[in-house]
C-alpha cells in the first residue's frame, strides 16, 4: 500500500497539487483505511468512491485542491469540517497539524468514522448534525471546510470564522459547483472562485431541502 500510496502522490504532483504541506500528509495518511476492507483495492485510485447512504469518499485531487487553498491561506490553528463522510479529509487536516471538528448529518456515517479515529488514534473531535449551522460553541475558526455542494454559502458559518480565517465551499447547482474561498478581513469578506467540481448536496437549514 506504500507504493501504492507514492504512486497517488506522484499522480497529484503531475496534476499540479504543489504545496509540499499538503503533498506530505496525503504520503502520511493511509487512504485505505477509510475503505472497507473488500473495497481497500481502490483507495489509491485517483477518483470518489461510495460510502454507503448515497454518499461518497471524495477523489484524492479535489481533497487536495481544498487542502491546498484552506493550507495557502490560513496555515495553522482550529479548523471545521462540514461533511465528516469517511473521516479521510479530517485526518489529512489532522496531519497537517490543525486542531480538527467535523459535522457529519449522517449518524451512521458518523458513528462509523468517530470509531475509526479513535482506532487511528486521531485526536479530531466530531459530532451529528446538521453542519450548516456550523459549531458556534467551538467558534471562531481558523479555517472551516465544506465538503457537500451547497446552493449559496451558509451565513452560520461565514459568521464563525476568525480575522483572516479561511471558509472553502463549493457552491452551484445539484452536479456542478465552483470551488469558491471566503476569507475574513477586518470589515468585509474576501472572495474568490476556482474550477468547476461535482459534490453531494449540502442538505440542512442552510443548505438544500
Ligand atoms: N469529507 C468526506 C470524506 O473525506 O470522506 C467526504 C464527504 S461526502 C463528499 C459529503 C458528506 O457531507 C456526506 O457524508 C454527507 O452526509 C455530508 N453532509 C451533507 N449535508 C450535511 C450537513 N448539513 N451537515 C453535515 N454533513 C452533511
Amino acid at each position: 500500500m506504500t507504493f501504492r500510496r507514492r504512486e497517488m502522490v506522484e499522480k497529484l504532483k503531475l496534476n499540479g497539487i504543489a504545496d509540499s504541506r499538503v503533498l506530505a500528509a496525503f504520503l502520511k495518511v493511509e487512504r485505505h483505511r477509510f475503505f472497507d476492507r473488500e473495497s481497500q483495492e481502490y483507495a489509491y485510485e485517483d477518483r470518489a468512491y461510495p460510502i454507503g447512504y448515497g454518499q461518497t469518499i471524495s477523489q484524492p485531487y479535489t481533497v487536495a485542491c481544498m487542502t491546498s487553498l484552506l493550507v495557502e491561506r490560513s496555515p495553522a490553528g482550529k479548523v471545521l469540517e462540514i461533511g465528516t463522510g469517511s473521516g479521510y479529509q479530517a485526518a489529512i487536516l489532522d496531519a497537517l497539524g490543525y486542531r480538527v471538528y467535523t459535522v457529519e448529518r449522517i449518524s451512521a456515517l458518523y458513528e462509523k468514522a468517530e470509531m475509526l479515529f479513535s482506532i487511528l488514534e486521531l485526536s479530531i473531535t466530531c459530532r451529528s448534525g446538521d453542519g450548516t449551522l456550523g459549531w458556534p460553541e467551538e467558534a471562531p475558526f481558523n479555517g472551516i471546510m465544506v465538503t457537500a455542494g451547497a446552493p449559496h454559502c451558509p451565513d452560520s458559518l461565514l459568521g464563525q470564522l476568525a480575522l483572516d480565517g479561511s471558509l472553502v465551499v463549493p457552491i452551484g447547482e445539484h452536479g456542478l459547483q465552483k470551488m469558491t474561498v471566503f476569507q475574513r478581513k477586518k470589515d468585509r469578506f474576501e472572495k474568490e472562485v476556482f474550477n468547476d467540481f461535482a459534490f453531494v448536496p449540502l442538505i440542512g437549514r442552510e443548505g438544500w431541502n
